[in-house]
């Protein structure tokens, strides 16, 4: 299989998809908050270690919910300069709320796109070779 080794393809991480082959869902079954473990097609394992997303919620997630607050904040004082702000910060908090609970895969999903361009896959991170029976390590 051609693989695009150090490069991200951000169709499939938008798409939820693995961005090894572009093909396989990255969530597991019927779950929103989680991925399974590696890709059936390709073998790319999506949690290289435990703790792995960690980074997702901290660098990505927190960061764009960051930015979007901001942004959603200061756009309400601006338009409506009358509105009390604790109603502007009250808004903000319940949209950032909803925005980052959606969020979370796609920020799992970059996550995994920019560790697949600065770490590309070895031989131990197939995911069949990590099954039990198999050398898991
Ligand atoms: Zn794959």
């Amino acid at each position: 299989m051609a693989t695009p080794q150090g490069k991200i393809r951000f169709v499939p991480l938008l798409l939820l998809r693995c961005p090894y082959c572009g093909f396989t869902p990255l969530q597991a079954n019927g779950s929103w908050f989680y991925f399974g473990q590696g890709c059936k097609t390709c073998d790319y394992v999506y949690e290289r270690e435990p703790g792995y997303f960690t980074g997702a919620s901290w660098m990505v997630n927190y960061a764009v919910s960051a930015v979007f607050g901001c942004a959603m904040g200061a756009l309400l004082l601006f338009k409506l300069p009358d509105l009390d702000a604790l109603w502007v910060a009250s808004i903000v908090s319940v949209f950032l709320i909803a925005f980052g609970m959606w969020f979370i895969p796609y920020s799992m999903a970059i996550w995994l796109g920019f560790d697949h361009l600065i770490h590309p896959l070895t031989p131990a991170d197939r995911y069949r070779e990590r099954a039990p029976g198999k050398g898991a390590r």
